[in-house]
């Protein structure tokens, strides 16, 4: 039996024409770290608070160990809650903010002693037990957050965003922390953010959200590896678009007539395109092929291995790599310009703007959906 279980659940807000949420079904297994991902307004929030209890859902179920939690109050749901906006009681020290859900609960006196000496140590903030949450950063505010979701032994943390106020440097440098506190405590975490690599960083599995749906839900090398379509293959990582037609098909291989002239094979249709090409035969059938950026190679424009022509428009320097921004010859009207992600020594002599070049890639790198 799944530990979590969203069964058809749908949210509609009163006023609203869509739903937040619409017919969600996910199951989250016990001790696992599952992420909600996606862009803003697809639903993640609104998920994470009919979860948590802040929120009722208008149809569907959801279940806690197969028993239904919608009608449970959300301070019976025994689970910890970290948001971005701390929310720390700002009258109270660090120690007291960490024994606040203890005291709720009516823990003895020493107990609740001895578990926020715990709990301060597990977010190294021992020196920091008296001060006020004023008198600390933001990083050190949500290790408080952390600490005091932690220190009651919910059976679930859920986590909206907690590191989206934080600068670059100390969110990665939180990832890590939250990432050390998942295996040390093993409970299941439930999170939410719009960051793919944040996601990639903390996760066991990750869903996938786009208007209110899931599009996929996986390992996170499985999203990237494998999208079930652009829609995923454009959100983890980035990722390369082309439009066209299905010329001929075997398996997974497809040859595509891009929109604007050329041709090019891509080995891994998805299991969708595959099957209805299966079934329905190619017939001119639309495809998008997705290529990401660090799969493709720049070659003169005189060589005559399979590839597409392009124009340079632009070359970035990126520290640890180039990026080469080239339009295609003959792209359709709505295909944007293709990156190219380059090694630091791996710029071919003579690719600055303006110069034509010819972009190639395997089609084992080339997806089709
Ligand atoms: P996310 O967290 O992925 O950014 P939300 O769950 O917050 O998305 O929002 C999903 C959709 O529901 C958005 O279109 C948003 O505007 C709408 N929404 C969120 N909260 C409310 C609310 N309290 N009342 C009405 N609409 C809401
Ligand atoms: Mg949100």
């Amino acid at each position: 039996m799944a530990f979590i279980a969203f069964d058809n659940v749908t949210k509609l807000y009163p006023g609203s024409a869509q739903p937040a949420v619409d017919r969600v079904s996910l199951e989250i297994r016990q001790g696992e770290f599952l992420t909600l991902l996606g862009p803003s307004g697809s639903g993640k929030t609104t998920s994470l608070m009919m979860l948590a209890g802040f929120e009722g859902v208008t149809s569907g179920t959801i279940r806690l160990e197969g028993q239904p939690i919608e009608r449970l109050p959300a301070h019976h749901r025994n689970m910890g809650v970290v948001f971005q906006s701390y929310s720390l009681f700002p009258h109270l020290s660090v120690a007291e903010n960490i024994a606040f859900p203890l005291k709720v609960r009516k823990l003895a006196a020493t107990e609740i002693a001895a578990r926020v000496e715990r709990a301060l140590d597990r977010v190294h903030l021992r020196d920091f037990a008296g001060r006020r949450p004023n008198q600390l950063s933001g990083g050190q505010q949500q290790r408080v957050a952390l600490a005091r979701a932690l220190v009651f032994e919910p059976r679930l943390v859920l986590m909206d965003e907690p590191l989206a106020a934080l600068d670059k440097r100390l969110r990665e440098e939180m990832q890590l922390e939250i990432r050390r506190l998942h295996r040390e405590v093993g409970v299941t975490m439930v999170y939410v953010t719009h960051d793919q690599s944040e996601a990639m960083t903390l996760s066991d599995r990750v869903a996938v959200f786009n208007q209110g749906r899931i599009e996929q839900l996986d390992v996170p090398s499985a999203l990237y590896d494998a999208p079930a379509n652009p829609f995923v293959a454009g959100f983890l990582g980035d990722n390369n678009r082309a439009t066209g037609t299905v010329a001929g098909h075997a398996g997974a291989t497809v040859q595509v007539a891009l929109a604007g002239g050329g041709s090019v094979v891509a080995a891994r249709a998805s299991t969708a395109l595959a099957a209805a090409l299966e079934s329905a035969g190619a017939a001119r059938r639309d495809v998008t092929l997705c290529i990401r950026p660090e799969r493709l190679r720049v070659l003169a424009e005189a060589d005559q291995a399979p590839s597409i022509a392009a124009t340079v428009v632009d070359l970035i320097h990126q520290g640890d790599h180039w990026r080469m921004i080239a339009r295609l010859d003959h792209a359709a009207a709505d295909v944007a310009a293709w990156h190219v992600k380059l090694p630091p020594g791996g710029v071919l002599a003579g690719a600055r703007p303006g110069a034509r070049v010819r972009l190639a890639f395997s089609a084992e790198d080339a997806w089709a959906f």
